[in-house]
């Protein structure tokens, strides 16, 4: 029998007879070894444990204490899901698509037909047969088979046929059989079904055949698989956590904003809740920014074209920004991606001198960019934005310390917010990739140092991250996580010494003359509303502090016959010091209507009943809180004001 040869990694080579099985392999070399071998790997491809080695080379084997051992056993827990719901007679015609692990977990894409849609109510009985195969402990076996035996093994799965159809001619093509099941596939999974003990379907989603709008809507099942109880335990609380804070669930259950198709999307409908909270926010930090002296102007969301040939964005940010509207008559209109080249309209109107700078020009400005549909996520990937934008204009020699001071401004800001949870992100050029950006490498080098200068300086901890520069220069990006486990950037500081050049713009100097170039700064300290409120949505879970509340008082009065008029009165007291107040009028047990206003996170609620109304006084219940006090109106009301004023410091 001919003779095979194996390298290991740790250089060591053995020869073996030909069609020995990786699992021998591992037998001959330890049985412990044996015991935690997952699969095997021969010149970079994979070979199940079970399946004969016909040729030698270098030879891997891969263990539970390998990460990659994670994605082989949630890729075979996908193969097991099909097998199940194969076996389930609600099922049983099910064809497949695509099944492979993700980061997290896995998912299978299914069609079920128009009456048998999957859903999680589906679940327990499809673990419960994927529990069954799992105690048969079929052995997972692979083998290539030619075209034509492919087409025919799948030819009552369309999907499948498809994608035998789409591989090159001369792609051998595999597959892996456990028992009755059969799948195409390219390997990498455990021996056998009974290798899948931890594991757990998660959810079920829309999802277009190939991700392409055109092709039918599968049925997208998730699912993850761990080696062990306690890490799938850890991972299945850490969802159900993300869920809970998701600001896709808290705007629904909360009515703060919504998004849908009919309007479009990436297009998202602030409800009279999310106006409210947004609102609070717009108007705090346009307050901030006057007391900084910040000039706020309003700036049109189009734009002629040609502003954004000039700013380089029809360049370099094309891909980002929604068609342009040709309007018939020569000129054609852009609906603006930044804000940048409006404010730069504002500094060109007049001449201005070295007296102005540094000159602060801000709005809330909207904008619109074309981001990918699969990109798009509830309020904080949009296509429409508002950002709290700003941008600076500088002499060269005021840079650093412009730059210090919008810094120390943030973090101001930060402390209100209780924004705790971030870190400093200095993004550079992508020094590989230089097409992407301004071409002026002096320009880029003195910047970039410039920025880790200021940072240095101030002793405050960085990352640098090559290719995470705007085109026109480097950035200070504040980093904050998402609910998901992502990182966003909220905050923004670039410096930009490129656009004063391609706007020409000047100031006159204390020489007098009108040949001096500014430096700028562009900003946002909150970012967008949409961003940051879906921020301030997670990291409140929806309980929003009293000055951010859409409703910060609800009133109940016991009987609305009796007490109505109190409790009106009480309202209006409150609104003219500026609060938001609601008397419920809905007739139903006081415990309820109780529950209700936590259930909607109302920082105070009232009761009003008898007593109160003789006495001219509240019984006040804190969200959260079981304990209730009773107190004047006035007290109440000072109450309320003292807490708006701290906003969300603790
Ligand atoms: P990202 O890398 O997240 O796409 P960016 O670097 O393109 O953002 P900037 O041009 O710096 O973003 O935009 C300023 C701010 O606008 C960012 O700090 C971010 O908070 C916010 N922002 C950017 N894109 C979106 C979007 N699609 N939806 C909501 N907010 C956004
Ligand atoms: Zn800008």
């Amino acid at each position: 029998m001919a003779e095979i040869t194996l390298n290991f990694p740790d250089g060591a080579q053995k020869s073996y007879e030909a069609g020995i099985k990786p699992i021998e392999v591992a037998s001959s070399i330890a049985k412990s070894l044996a015991k935690k071998s997952v699969s095997a790997k021969l010149n970079g491809h994979y070979v199940g444990m079970n399946d004969p080695l016909t040729e030698g080379g270098d030879f891997q084997l891969i263990t539970t204490a390998d990460e990659e051992s994670l994605d082989i056993l949630r890729h075979s827990t996908s193969h097991l899901l099909a097998q199940a719901m194969r076996r389930l007679p609600k099922f049983a015609h099910a064809h497949f698509g695509v099944g492979p692990f993700i980061e997290n977990g896995f998912y299978y894409d299914t069609d079920n037909g128009a009456g048998n849609q999957v859903s999680v109510e589906d679940f327990p009985e499809i673990e419960a047969m994927m529990k069954k195969i799992v105690k048969e402990d079929l052995p997972i076996l692979s083998h290539e088979i030619s075209r034509a035996e492919a087409l025919e093994t799948f030819k009552d799965d369309p999907y499948k046929v498809e994608l035998i159809n789409d591989l090159p001619e001369d792609e051998p093509i595999s597959v892996a059989v456990q028992g009755e099941h059969i799948e195409l596939d390219r390997g990498g999974l455990v021996p056998s079904t009974g290798w899948i003990k931890h594991f757990k379907l998660v959810s079920v989603a829309g999802s277009y055949w190939r991700g392409q709008s055109d092709n039918a809507v599968l049925q997208r099942v998730y699912g993850t698989a761990f080696w062990n109880a306690e890490d799938l335990e850890a991972d299945l609380q850490r969802r159900a956590e993300a869920k809970e804070r998701d600001h896709r669930n808290i705007g629904r259950d909360l009515d703060l904003f919504f998004t849908s198709q009919k309007v479009g999307s990436g297009l998202p409908v602030w409800l009279p809740n999310g106006a409210t909270i947004r609102r609070q926010v717009e108007r705090y930090i346009v307050d901030k920014e006057l007391a900084n002296d910040y000039l706020h102007v309003y700036t049109p969301v189009l734009s002629n074209l040609n502003l954004y040939k000039t700013s380089g964005h029809w360049d370099h940010y094309r891909e980002d920004m929604f068609p342009p509207m040709d309007m018939g008559d020569g000129e054609f209109l852009e609906l603006r991606p930044m804000n940048c080249p409006s404010h730069i309209s504002v500094y060109q109107h007049k001449p201005r001198s070295y007296r102005d700078l540094p000159l602060r020009i801000a709005e809330l400005g909207m904008m619109h960019r074309y981001e990918k549909s699969g990109a798009l996520t509830g309020l904080s990937r949009v296509r429409e934005m508002t950002l709290n934008d700003g941008h600076t204009f500088v002499a060269p020699d005021q840079l650093e310390e412009e730059f210090k001071s919008i810094l120390k401004m943030t973090m101001a800001v930060y402390e209100d917010f209780n924004i705790t949870d971030y870190r400093f992100r200095l993004s550079y050029r992508d020094p590989e990739n230089t097409a992407k950006y301004f071409d002026d490498d002096e320009m880029w080098e003195k910047s970039q140092a410039q920025l880790k200068r200021a940072m240095d300086d101030m002793g405050l901890d960085y990352f640098e991250a090559p290719g995470e520069a705007a085109f026109y220069g480097p950035k200070l990006d504040i980093q904050t996580k998402t609910a998901l486990g992502g990182e966003e950037t909220l905050s923004t500081i670039q410096l930009d010494f490129l656009l004063p050049e391609r706007f020409d713009l000047t100031y006159v100097g204390e020489d007098g003359q009108d040949n001096h170039r500014p430096v700028m700064l562009h900003r946002g300290i909150v970012g967008t509303m949409e961003r940051f409120t879906a921020y301030l949505i997670e990291m409140y879970k929806g309980a929003f502090p009293t000055w951010l509340a859409p409703l910060q008082v609800q009133i109940i009065p016991v009987n609305n016959g009796a007490h109505g008029a109190y409790a009106n009165k009480i309202k209006q007291k409150l609104q003219e010091a500026g609060l938001r107040a609601n008397v419920e009028t809905k007739e139903a047990k006081m415990g309820y209507l109780i529950r209700e206003a936590q259930t909607k996170k109302v920082p105070y609620t009232l009761v009003l009943g008898d007593d109160e109304q003789d006495n001219q006084t509240v019984t006040v219940r804190r969200y959260g809180q079981q304990e209730t006090e009773k107190m004047s109106a006035d007290a109440f009301k000072d109450l309320v004001l003292k807490d708006v004023a701290n906003y969300s410091r603790v």
